[in-house]
Protein backbone atom coordinates (compact mmCIF):
# COMPACT_ATOMS: atom_id res chain seq x y z
CA UNK A 1 0.00 0.00 0.00
CA UNK A 2 2.44 2.41 0.99
CA UNK A 3 4.54 1.96 -2.56
CA UNK A 4 1.06 2.50 -4.29
CA UNK A 5 0.36 5.89 -2.03
CA UNK A 6 4.12 6.61 -3.25
CA UNK A 7 3.58 6.17 -6.58
CA UNK A 8 0.32 8.39 -6.71
CA UNK A 9 2.39 11.34 -5.15
CA UNK A 10 5.38 10.92 -7.97
CA UNK A 11 2.78 10.71 -10.19
CA UNK A 12 0.73 14.19 -8.50
CA UNK A 13 4.04 15.85 -9.52
CA UNK A 14 3.33 15.39 -13.02
CA UNK A 15 0.78 17.98 -13.41
CA UNK A 16 -0.57 19.19 -9.68
CA UNK A 17 -3.81 20.71 -11.16
CA UNK A 18 -4.90 17.57 -12.17
CA UNK A 19 -8.28 16.25 -10.95
CA UNK A 20 -8.08 12.43 -10.68
CA UNK A 21 -9.44 9.99 -7.46
CA UNK A 22 -7.88 6.99 -6.85
CA UNK A 23 -9.57 4.74 -4.54
CA UNK A 24 -7.47 1.84 -3.02
CA UNK A 25 -9.20 -0.85 -1.64
CA UNK A 26 -7.29 -3.56 -0.23
CA UNK A 27 -9.17 -7.17 -0.46
CA UNK A 28 -9.56 -10.14 2.46
CA UNK A 29 -8.49 -13.41 0.78
CA UNK A 30 -7.04 -16.34 1.37
CA UNK A 31 -2.79 -15.75 2.31
CA UNK A 32 -1.89 -17.45 -0.86
CA UNK A 33 -4.17 -15.14 -2.81
CA UNK A 34 -2.71 -12.53 -5.27
CA UNK A 35 -5.06 -10.68 -7.35
CA UNK A 36 -6.25 -7.49 -8.04
CA UNK A 37 -8.94 -5.79 -10.53
CA UNK A 38 -9.66 -2.28 -11.28
CA UNK A 39 -12.57 -0.20 -12.99
CA UNK A 40 -12.03 3.28 -14.35
CA UNK A 41 -15.00 5.72 -13.86
CA UNK A 42 -15.17 9.23 -15.39
CA UNK A 43 -11.53 11.00 -13.73
CA UNK A 44 -11.01 7.99 -11.40
CA UNK A 45 -9.85 4.93 -11.36
CA UNK A 46 -10.64 2.06 -8.38
CA UNK A 47 -8.28 -0.80 -7.84
CA UNK A 48 -9.11 -3.44 -5.79
CA UNK A 49 -5.97 -5.96 -4.27
CA UNK A 50 -5.55 -8.24 -2.30
CA UNK A 51 -2.17 -8.19 0.20
CA UNK A 52 -0.67 -10.80 -2.15
CA UNK A 53 -0.50 -9.00 -5.25
CA UNK A 54 2.31 -8.81 -7.17
CA UNK A 55 3.70 -4.77 -6.20
CA UNK A 56 4.80 -4.50 -9.60
CA UNK A 57 1.88 -5.91 -11.45
CA UNK A 58 -0.21 -3.06 -9.75
CA UNK A 59 2.03 -0.34 -10.39
CA UNK A 60 1.79 -1.21 -14.08
CA UNK A 61 -2.07 -0.99 -14.08
CA UNK A 62 -2.29 2.01 -11.63
CA UNK A 63 0.08 4.44 -14.17
CA UNK A 64 -1.30 2.90 -17.25
CA UNK A 65 -4.71 4.03 -16.36
CA UNK A 66 -3.57 7.26 -15.23
CA UNK A 67 -1.43 7.59 -18.32
CA UNK A 68 -4.66 7.30 -20.10
CA UNK A 69 -6.40 9.92 -18.49
CA UNK A 70 -3.70 12.56 -17.93
CA UNK A 71 -2.09 12.34 -21.33
CA UNK A 72 -4.96 13.97 -23.08
CA UNK A 73 -4.82 16.78 -20.90
CA UNK A 74 -1.31 17.11 -21.57
CA UNK A 75 -1.46 16.79 -25.48
CA UNK A 76 -4.44 17.85 -27.98
CA UNK A 77 -7.25 15.26 -28.10
CA UNK A 78 -6.73 12.23 -30.34
CA UNK A 79 -8.46 12.46 -33.78
CA UNK A 80 -11.00 9.74 -34.08
CA UNK A 81 -11.64 6.54 -34.68
CA UNK A 82 -10.34 5.33 -31.71
CA UNK A 83 -8.60 2.22 -32.65
CA UNK A 84 -6.46 3.74 -35.64
CA UNK A 85 -4.70 5.70 -32.75
CA UNK A 86 -3.95 2.38 -30.66
CA UNK A 87 -0.51 2.37 -31.37
CA UNK A 88 -0.31 5.70 -29.79
CA UNK A 89 -2.93 5.87 -26.64
CA UNK A 90 -2.14 1.98 -25.54
CA UNK A 91 1.33 1.53 -26.76
CA UNK A 92 3.07 3.95 -26.13
CA UNK A 93 1.28 4.49 -22.78
CA UNK A 94 2.33 0.53 -22.09
CA UNK A 95 6.14 2.16 -22.65
CA UNK A 96 5.55 5.22 -21.10
CA UNK A 97 4.92 3.63 -17.78
CA UNK A 98 7.42 1.19 -17.49
CA UNK A 99 9.82 4.00 -18.14
CA UNK A 100 8.61 6.00 -15.58
CA UNK A 101 8.56 3.39 -13.33
CA UNK A 102 12.02 2.36 -13.88
CA UNK A 103 13.18 6.54 -13.77
CA UNK A 104 11.62 7.19 -10.81
CA UNK A 105 13.34 3.81 -8.91
CA UNK A 106 9.51 1.47 -8.59
CA UNK A 107 11.28 -0.91 -10.70
CA UNK A 108 14.86 -1.85 -11.70
CA UNK A 109 16.77 -0.74 -14.61
CA UNK A 110 17.58 -4.38 -15.73
CA UNK A 111 13.53 -5.13 -15.03
CA UNK A 112 12.77 -2.32 -17.74
CA UNK A 113 15.65 -3.72 -20.01
CA UNK A 114 13.87 -7.30 -19.70
CA UNK A 115 10.35 -5.80 -20.33
CA UNK A 116 11.81 -4.29 -23.64
CA UNK A 117 13.27 -7.54 -25.21
CA UNK A 118 10.54 -9.39 -24.67
CA UNK A 119 8.74 -6.88 -27.03
CA UNK A 120 11.93 -6.85 -29.22
CA UNK A 121 11.74 -11.20 -29.14
CA UNK A 122 8.17 -10.70 -30.24
CA UNK A 123 8.40 -8.25 -32.79
CA UNK A 124 10.73 -10.83 -34.59
CA UNK A 125 9.46 -14.27 -33.33
CA UNK A 126 5.49 -13.89 -33.40
CA UNK A 127 3.74 -15.84 -36.39
CA UNK A 128 2.30 -12.30 -37.69
CA UNK A 129 5.57 -10.31 -37.72
CA UNK A 130 5.14 -9.63 -41.28
CA UNK A 131 1.73 -8.31 -41.08
CA UNK A 132 1.75 -4.52 -41.74
CA UNK A 133 -0.03 -2.07 -39.18
CA UNK A 134 -2.90 -2.00 -40.87
CA UNK A 135 -3.26 -5.75 -40.89
CA UNK A 136 -2.26 -6.13 -37.63
CA UNK A 137 -5.23 -2.99 -36.53
CA UNK A 138 -7.69 -4.79 -38.69
CA UNK A 139 -7.10 -8.26 -36.70
CA UNK A 140 -6.57 -6.48 -33.55
CA UNK A 141 -9.25 -8.30 -31.51
CA UNK A 142 -9.06 -11.74 -32.86
CA UNK A 143 -7.05 -12.69 -30.26
CA UNK A 144 -4.50 -12.01 -27.61
CA UNK A 145 -1.33 -13.12 -29.74
CA UNK A 146 -2.48 -10.80 -31.86
CA UNK A 147 -2.92 -7.69 -29.68
CA UNK A 148 0.40 -8.40 -27.93
CA UNK A 149 2.39 -8.27 -31.21
CA UNK A 150 0.47 -4.86 -32.03
CA UNK A 151 1.55 -4.01 -28.20
CA UNK A 152 5.10 -5.11 -28.61
CA UNK A 153 5.46 -2.79 -32.09
CA UNK A 154 4.23 0.17 -30.50
CA UNK A 155 6.53 -0.32 -27.11
CA UNK A 156 9.44 -0.89 -29.39
CA UNK A 157 8.85 2.02 -31.46
CA UNK A 158 8.67 4.34 -28.03
CA UNK A 159 11.75 2.46 -27.25
CA UNK A 160 13.73 3.91 -30.58
CA UNK A 161 12.16 7.04 -30.50
CA UNK A 162 13.47 7.86 -27.14
CA UNK A 163 16.44 6.68 -27.81
CA UNK A 164 16.67 9.23 -30.63
CA UNK A 165 15.34 11.83 -28.14
CA UNK A 166 18.22 10.93 -25.25
CA UNK A 167 20.75 9.02 -26.73
CA UNK A 168 22.87 7.08 -24.63
CA UNK A 169 21.57 7.92 -21.29
CA UNK A 170 19.31 4.63 -21.14
CA UNK A 171 22.40 2.18 -20.52
CA UNK A 172 21.28 -0.16 -23.24
CA UNK A 173 22.97 -2.02 -25.48
CA UNK A 174 21.67 -3.83 -28.23
CA UNK A 175 22.85 -6.69 -30.27
CA UNK A 176 21.85 -8.67 -33.40
CA UNK A 177 21.41 -12.10 -33.70
CA UNK A 178 19.12 -14.60 -36.03
CA UNK A 179 16.78 -16.46 -34.41
CA UNK A 180 13.80 -18.83 -35.44
CA UNK A 181 10.26 -17.27 -35.94
CA UNK A 182 7.02 -19.34 -34.04
CA UNK A 183 5.69 -21.50 -36.57
CA UNK A 184 3.42 -24.27 -35.37
CA UNK A 185 4.25 -25.96 -39.42
CA UNK A 186 0.22 -26.14 -40.02
CA UNK A 187 -2.74 -24.09 -40.81
CA UNK A 188 -3.44 -23.86 -37.02
CA UNK A 189 -6.30 -20.85 -37.52
CA UNK A 190 -8.10 -23.17 -39.32
CA UNK A 191 -8.12 -26.55 -37.20
CA UNK A 192 -10.67 -25.30 -35.31
CA UNK A 193 -13.76 -25.31 -38.03
CA UNK A 194 -13.54 -29.16 -38.75
CA UNK A 195 -11.02 -30.69 -36.51
CA UNK A 196 -8.74 -31.31 -39.42
CA UNK A 197 -5.34 -30.87 -39.40
CA UNK A 198 -4.45 -28.79 -42.71
CA UNK A 199 -1.58 -26.99 -44.21
CA UNK A 200 0.99 -29.00 -42.64
CA UNK A 201 4.01 -27.85 -44.67
CA UNK A 202 6.36 -30.34 -45.99
CA UNK A 203 9.95 -30.62 -44.51
CA UNK A 204 8.37 -28.35 -41.92
CA UNK A 205 8.19 -29.09 -37.80
CA UNK A 206 5.03 -30.03 -37.99
CA UNK A 207 5.61 -32.40 -40.52
CA UNK A 208 8.87 -33.80 -39.15
CA UNK A 209 7.01 -34.89 -36.12
CA UNK A 210 4.46 -36.65 -38.08
CA UNK A 211 1.55 -34.41 -38.52
CA UNK A 212 0.02 -34.79 -41.52
CA UNK A 213 -3.58 -33.07 -43.93
CA UNK A 214 -6.77 -34.66 -42.90
CA UNK A 215 -5.85 -36.23 -39.55
CA UNK A 216 -8.21 -35.43 -36.81
CA UNK A 217 -7.41 -32.94 -34.05
CA UNK A 218 -8.05 -33.20 -30.57
CA UNK A 219 -6.09 -30.93 -28.69
CA UNK A 220 -3.08 -28.90 -28.87
CA UNK A 221 -1.11 -26.77 -26.70
CA UNK A 222 2.15 -24.13 -27.42
CA UNK A 223 3.32 -21.01 -26.54
CA UNK A 224 3.37 -18.18 -29.45
CA UNK A 225 5.66 -16.40 -27.81
CA UNK A 226 8.27 -18.70 -27.68
CA UNK A 227 9.64 -20.99 -30.63
CA UNK A 228 12.19 -22.93 -28.21
CA UNK A 229 9.29 -23.97 -26.16
CA UNK A 230 7.71 -27.74 -27.18
CA UNK A 231 4.49 -27.43 -28.99
CA UNK A 232 2.38 -30.50 -28.33
CA UNK A 233 -0.27 -31.78 -30.79
CA UNK A 234 -2.66 -34.47 -29.97
CA UNK A 235 -4.38 -36.41 -32.80
CA UNK A 236 -6.76 -39.06 -33.57
CA UNK A 237 -6.56 -42.10 -35.55
CA UNK A 238 -9.51 -43.39 -37.10
CA UNK A 239 -9.85 -45.97 -34.59
CA UNK A 240 -9.37 -43.87 -31.71
CA UNK A 241 -6.36 -44.22 -30.57
CA UNK A 242 -5.03 -40.63 -29.79
CA UNK A 243 -1.22 -39.79 -29.94
CA UNK A 244 0.41 -36.84 -28.93
CA UNK A 245 3.56 -35.60 -31.28
CA UNK A 246 5.90 -32.86 -29.56
CA UNK A 247 8.27 -30.86 -31.46
CA UNK A 248 9.75 -27.27 -31.48
CA UNK A 249 7.45 -24.44 -33.39
CA UNK A 250 10.70 -23.39 -35.14
CA UNK A 251 10.55 -21.80 -38.29
CA UNK A 252 12.85 -23.89 -40.88
CA UNK A 253 14.91 -19.95 -42.03
CA UNK A 254 15.97 -18.24 -39.11
CA UNK A 255 14.84 -14.27 -38.95
CA UNK A 256 16.83 -11.46 -38.14
CA UNK A 257 16.23 -10.31 -34.41
CA UNK A 258 17.66 -7.38 -32.08
CA UNK A 259 18.60 -8.37 -27.90
CA UNK A 260 18.62 -5.27 -25.31
CA UNK A 261 20.93 -5.54 -22.73
CA UNK A 262 21.05 -3.41 -19.88
CA UNK A 263 24.86 -2.09 -19.60
CA UNK A 264 26.60 -3.07 -16.31
CA UNK A 265 28.03 -0.44 -14.06
CA UNK A 266 26.08 2.06 -15.90
CA UNK A 267 23.68 5.01 -14.22
CA UNK A 268 20.34 6.00 -15.61
CA UNK A 269 19.39 9.70 -14.37
CA UNK A 270 16.62 9.37 -12.47
CA UNK A 271 13.43 11.52 -12.12
CA UNK A 272 12.28 13.10 -8.70
CA UNK A 273 10.47 10.14 -6.63
CA UNK A 274 8.51 11.31 -4.04
CA UNK A 275 8.72 10.56 -0.26
CA UNK A 276 11.09 9.58 2.39
ZN1 LIG B 1 -4.72 0.97 -21.80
Amino acid sequence: MSRLLDLLETFSGLQRSWDYVVFLMRMAGAPQDNSFVGTAFPDGFSLFFTDNAEPQAIEQLLLHEMLHEWLPTAFPPLPPPEQDMYWFSERFTEYLTDRLLRDWEFIDHRIFVEGMNAHLQLVATSPWADLDHEALERRFFESCEISELTYARGAVLALLWDLLHIGTRQCIRFARSEVSRFDLGFDHESVGRDGRIVGVKAGGPAWRAGLRDGQRYTSGQWNFKDPEDNAEITIQSPDGETRTLVYLPRSPKPVNAVTATAVEGCSVKSGTRAGP
